[in-house]
Parts: structure tokens; C-alpha cells; sequence
């Protein structure tokens, strides 16, 4: 398979970095606006919303933020048995628009109708999409591991852009013309996706176009398919404590951030709801150097495989609430009841180091080990697997309101760090049992 390069990567990458990009503007745009426009009131009348409390708003974000992950492991079935990644994509492209746009009409079917679109949409198009990026690079392609690093900046430049703008037009003028914009952004993508298909034209296609490939799709998996499949769903059960743990940036650690940090920066006091592009901001700034720093820890010879770039992750995002509890600890001895904002930011920080060890580390792990047959599967159970993170980060965050902040945090703390020294136990006998699946063709 020749393929033309940009960067030194299949143009391809490109098409699937800016299809993305626009995909999670459209879906964190959306997120973005979704509890405030279900909590504003009826009654407002310049931009009224749905004039549901707090908890009832809080608890369909969680069902969402679950559903909506949850849904990848259908979308990856569909793909492989059905469609393809590619025809799955466009499929999910369109219901999202159409999910969007469903949201934009003030009216309750609308809204739930555009609710689950969007579940499937996201469902179909997330988890073929990033099994697309490792469907450009041959087995055993260097090049690889440094394409999901670049498609994981592309999501979060999507990701830093939305709740500015789609926040911004939401909340200040309509919060339907917040549902367009996202619904907007998903267009551009879509149409990105369509012109830039000439680049490619090998992946993602549906695997029974020659007689040995269909031949291979009706084969039982090998011994040495069968144990890495075991090693992806062990590191799946690990990547439930760490989403669990990274989305309470979207609750608590919102909620801590407003009554118990001092946010005056320079006499300007930071809006509450900036800090939810934090992690994004942080990846596109830090994303190739975190990177680069592994390649660079590899090629001393050191232990650079992928569960243990996971273990590290993992310890990281230990250290990281260890210093929300330093803030806490803070915020208990001050007068005014408030922490300095530099714990919060530290902590985002360790965040994100440990999610660029962990998350684009696991694309990328999923595209190599999964058989042939059921690569869209697996990308799609590891999303249900971040859906299940998701949903369990909302329920540590209602704990938190009986057990205190103080008490979570240090459970969150605990979990990671045992689930990353678990991992460095293993780091060997997992590495074993993936027969030389990250291993690299020198060319
Ligand atoms: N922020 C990344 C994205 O939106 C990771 C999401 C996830 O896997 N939880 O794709």
C-alpha cells in the first residue's frame, strides 16, 4: 500500500485529525451548554432553557456521559460485521448532525429524539474512526504511536475551541443557536471526511472484499490472538479507574474550583467554567513534548511499552489528587476558607501527563493487538469501557457530597496508585503474552 505523506505521515492522518477535530467541537460544544440549558428557567426571557433543578440535570449528564461512550461497542460491532469504519463514520457523522440540529427546536421529543441520535452517532463514529488512524500504518510501522499522538491534539483542539464558542453563543445569545453551531461544526467534519476520501481508500473498508479475506473472517481466533485479546480487556478494566478519576474534572473538581480556590489571577477573577478547557489546553501544549519524551525513554532501551507507559500514568494521576488534598488541607487553614489556584493548576497538569500516557497510548495499543476481524469491536469496548469511567466518575462525585472531598480524593488517590503498582508487576508477563505485537519493522 503506497500512500502519499504530509509530515511524514499518510495524508490520511490529516483527513482523520481535521474529521475529529470537528467532531468533538460538535460534541464538547454541546456538552458544554447542555446543563446550563436544561438548568436556566422557562421563565427567562431572553434565553429561557428547561427549568430543571440541579440534580435532575446533573444525573441525565451522567446517563449521557455514559450512553454516549457506552454506545461505541455497537458501533464497532456494526462496523465489523456491516459496514466497515468507513461507511460507519459517515453514517454517525449524519446522525449527529441531525441530532444537533433536533436539539436546536425548543420542544421535549426534539430533545430526547436529538439525545439519541446523538448517542449513536457518537457510538458510530468514534471508536471507526480512531481505528481508522491505526489502519493507515502497517504492522509494525514506528510511525504509528506518534499518528494517535497527533489525532489525539487534533480531538482536543476541538475540544478547547467548543466551550468558548459554542459556550459562548449558548449561553450569551441562544442556547439554540449553541445546538447549531455544534451541529455546524459536525458538518465541516462530515464534509472533510467525504473530499478527503481519496486518501483513503485502503482503510476502513469492510473486511470480505477477496476470497482469503473472507476466508480469514470466518476463521476461529489463534492462541496468540486469543491472549491479546486477554491483555487489551485487562488493561480496559485498568482505564476505568483512570476515566473515573480524570472526569471529575467536570464535577467536583468544578465544583472545588469555584467555592475553594482563590481565582483571582492579577486582579481578574478566572470564570469557573474556563477550567473545563484545561485539559485540552494543556495536550495541545504539551501533547508532542510528552510524547517525544517517551520516544526519547525508548530509545535509551528503557521499558517503553505500552502497559507500562500506563502503570506511570496511573501513578501520575495519583500524585495529582494527592495535590488537590494539599489544596484542600490549604483551603482548611486560610481564612477565607480558599486554596491558591496553583494546586488546581499543578494537578491539571499531572492530569494530562497521565492521560497522554494512558489514552492515545491505548488507541494506538488496541490498533495493534486486536485481530483483524474484530478491530472495531475492541476500539468500541474500550469506549464502553471510558462510558463505564464516565458514569462512575458522576456517582464518586455524589459521594463526595455525603463523605466530603476530602475522603474521595484520597480513595481516587489510593485506587490509582494500586492500580498502577499492579501494572508494573505485570508489565512483564502482560508484554508476554503480546508475542511481539508492538514490536517494530525497522525499514
Ligand atoms: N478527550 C478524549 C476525546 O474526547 C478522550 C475521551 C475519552 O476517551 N474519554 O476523545
Amino acid at each position: 500500500m503506497q500512500q502519499e505523506t504530509m509530515f511524514g505521515h499518510p495524508k490520511g492522518l490529516f483527513v482523520l485529525f481535521f474529521t475529529e477535530m470537528w467532531e468533538r467541537f460538535s460534541f464538547y460544544g454541546m456538552r458544554a451548554i447542555l446543563v446550563l440549558y436544561l438548568t436556566a428557567l422557562t421563565t427567562d426571557e431572553i434565553n429561557p432553557g428547561l427549568g430543571w433543578t440541579s440534580t435532575e440535570a446533573l444525573a441525565l449528564y451522567g446517563w449521557y456521559g455514559m450512553f454516549v461512550y457506552f454506545m461505541g461497542i455497537f458501533g464497532g460491532a456494526i462496523a465489523d460485521k456491516w459496514l466497515g469504519q468507513k461507511k460507519a463514520v459517515i453514517v454517525g457523522g449524519v446522525l449527529i448532525i441531525l441530532g444537533q440540529f433536533a436539539l436546536t427546536i425548543h420542544n421535549m421529543t426534539m430533545f430526547y429524539a436529538g439525545l439519541v441520535l446523538l448517542v449513536c452517532g457518537v457510538g458510530l463514529l468514534k471508536p471507526n474512526i480512531s481505528t481508522m488512524v491505526g489502519g493507515l500504518y502497517p504492522k509494525g510501522d514506528g510511525r504509528r504511536d506518534a499518528g494517535f499522538t497527533l489525532f489525539y491534539i487534533g480531538i482536543n483542539i476541538g475540544a478547547l475551541a467548543a466551550p468558548l464558542l459554542v459556550g459562548y453563543f449558548g449561553e450569551q445569545v441562544n442556547w439554540h443557536l449553541g445546538f447549531s453551531l455544534a451541529g455546524f461544526g459536525m458538518i465541516v467534519g462530515q464534509i472533510v471526511f467525504v473530499f478527503g476520501g481519496k486518501h483513503l481508500k485502503d482503510v476502513g473498508n469492510l473486511l470480505k472484499h477477496s476470497e482469503t479475506e473472507a476466508h480469514l473472517a470466518t476463521q476461529p481466533l489463534t492462541k496468540i490472538e486469543k491472549d491479546r485479546v486477554i491483555v487489551l480487556l485487562l488493561s480496559f478494566l485498568i482505564v476505568i479507574v483512570f476515566w473515573a478519576a480524570y472526569e471529575q474534572a467536570g464535577g467536583l473538581m468544578s465544583l472545588y474550583a469555584r467555592d475553594s480556590v482563590d481565582r483571582m489571577v492579577w486582579g481578574f477573577e478566572v470564570p469557573t467554567s474556563w477550567f473545563q478547557s484545561l485539559h485540552a489546553f494543556y495536550v495541545v501544549l504539551i501533547g508532542v513534548t510528552v510524547a517525544g519524551l517517551w520516544l526519547k525513554w525508548g530509545n535509551m532501551g528503557k521499558e517503553s511499552s505500552a502497559i507500562f507507559k500506563m502503570a506511570v500514568g496511573m501513578i501520575i494521576m495519583s500524585i495529582s489528587f494527592l495535590a488537590l488534598m494539599g489544596a484542600l488541607y490549604d483551603a482548611s487553614i486560610n481564612v477565607l476558607g480558599k486554596a491558591p489556584i496553583y494546586w488546581l493548576l499543578f494537578s491539571y497538569l499531572l492530569h494530562v501527563i497521565a492521560e497522554l500516557s494512558i489514552s492515545p497510548v491505548a488507541l494506538s495499543f488496541i490498533t495493534k493487538l486486536a485481530p483483524t476481524k474484530y478491530a472495531s469491536l475492541m476500539m468500541g469496548a474500550y469506549f464502553a469501557i471510558v462510558g463505564i469511567g464516565n458514569k462512575a466518575a458522576g456517582l464518586l462525585g455524589e459521594a463526595a457530597q455525603k463523605a466530603g472531598e476530602m475522603a474521595i480524593f484520597a480513595i481516587i488517590a489510593i485506587a490509582c496508585l494500586l492500580v498502577g503498582i499492579l501494572l508494573f508487576f505485570l508489565v512483564k508477563k502482560l508484554k508476554a503474552l503480546t508475542h511481539g505485537a508492538e514490536e517494530i519493522t525497522m525499514v
